[in-house]
């Protein structure tokens, strides 16, 4: 088992299988001629295997994988037919863009949950928040994945002024479809520009969608990050990650193993842990990861303790969100 001093047992890992990416989502990658880390310094098939391996015995449960965007690795499939045949629930985050490709493996992987991000219903703003033309293509992989009934959430990041005014469209998409549509509260990372007037937070996301619907609470799982809603009438259902403003922090069991085999044990924290050497070298890992998340910090990282209105963005240590993996 795996815990930290606040006796909250960590039992689900995400793994960025890399930090590159076919789109340029202008909140998640510091710009546009970013360096994307060369292969051989990225764990290579085995390496996460071993490692997804060692957490599983160590009580890991769920596995998500997430990047960069996953399905941009020429090995995904490999990787994923492989923690396929782990004994943990696997899931995936993804751009949606390599979806058609990828569904066999999927299904062969026992994938029957995936996130979508998708941040607008408009083709010009997706291309606008993106820099990709491939708006058609996202939507019509969101419309596969339904079809093999598969279950598909999807993550809105909201930003004040850019997309605040699509929450209304996001819910109507819920009436006569079974998605949950997840508004994510944006988050300050290293270069990502964000200021707090850009936020739009969980409060006015809830209020904005209670001047038009019903809205009741649902009772999520234990360790949910989201606070889950329902719309009576409404096939699907929405929930709001609500990091900045009401964090969850309390219940977390989440650990993050980034593309180059670091251990973060939260997406704020400014330490990490350097897994894939120690494993290249042999040594054991398990007290690694074990002390890693002990001295896991209690709330954000440590960092984020202020109101997020007097937050400065530049003093946060940490990664790009591109290269912890989300
Ligand atoms: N490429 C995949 C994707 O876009 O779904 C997986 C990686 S992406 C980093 C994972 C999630 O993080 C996405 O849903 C994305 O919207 C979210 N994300 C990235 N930057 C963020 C930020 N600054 N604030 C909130 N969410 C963010
Ligand atoms: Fe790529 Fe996902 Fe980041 Fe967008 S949010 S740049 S799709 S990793």
């Amino acid at each position: 088992m795996i815990a930290d001093s606040f006796g909250r047992v960590h039992d689900y890992l995400r793994i960025s299988l890399t930090d590159n990416c076919n789109f340029r989502c202008f909140y998640c990658m510091p710009e546009e001629d970013y360096d994307f880390t060369p292969a051989s310094r990225l764990m290579q098939t085995d390496e996460i295997v071993q490692l997804a391996r060692i957490f599983v015995e160590q009580g890991v449960k769920k596995i998500r994988l997430t990047g960069g965007e996953p399905l941009v690795r020429k090995d995904a499939a490999t990787i994923i037919a492989a923690l396929g045949k782990l004994p943990v629930e696997l899931v995936i985050t993804t751009n949606g863009t390599r979806i058609a490709e990828m569904l066999p493996i999927f299904k062969e992987a026992g994938i029957k949950t995936v996130n979508i991000s998708l941040d607008t219903l408009q083709p010009e703003k997706f291309m606008l928040i993106t820099r990709r033309d491939v708006f058609h293509q996202v939507r019509s992989n969101i419309e596969l994945l339904l079809q093999e009934k598969i279950t598909v959430k999807i993550n809105m990041v909201v930003m004040k002024g850019l997309n605040d005014g699509e929450i209304k469209d996001f819910i109507n998409w819920t009436k006569h479809n079974p998605i949950q549509v997840r508004f994510i509260e944006f988050m300050p990372f290293s270069g990502n520009k964000w200021t707090s007037n850009k936020m739009f937070s969980y409060q006015e996301i809830l209020n904005q969608i209670e001047k038009d619907f019903t809205v009741l609470p649902v009772e999520g799982s234990p360790n949910d990050t989201a606070k889950n809603f329902m719309i009576p009438g409404h096939d699907g259902s929405f929930a709001v990650i609500s990091t900045m403003t009401a964090p969850f922090c309390n219940t977390c069991n989440r650990m993050r193993l980034t593309a180059d085999g670091k251990l973060k044990n939260c997406l704020f924290s400014d330490g990490e842990t350097d897994l894939l050497t120690a494993l290249r070298n042999l040594q054991d890992v398990v007290p690694m990861i074990k002390a890693s998340i002990w001295s896991k910090k209690k709330e954000l990282g440590g960092q984020l303790m202020t109101h997020f209105e007097k937050l400065d963005a530049d003093a946060i240590k940490n990664r790009s969100m591109i290269t912890i993996g989300g």
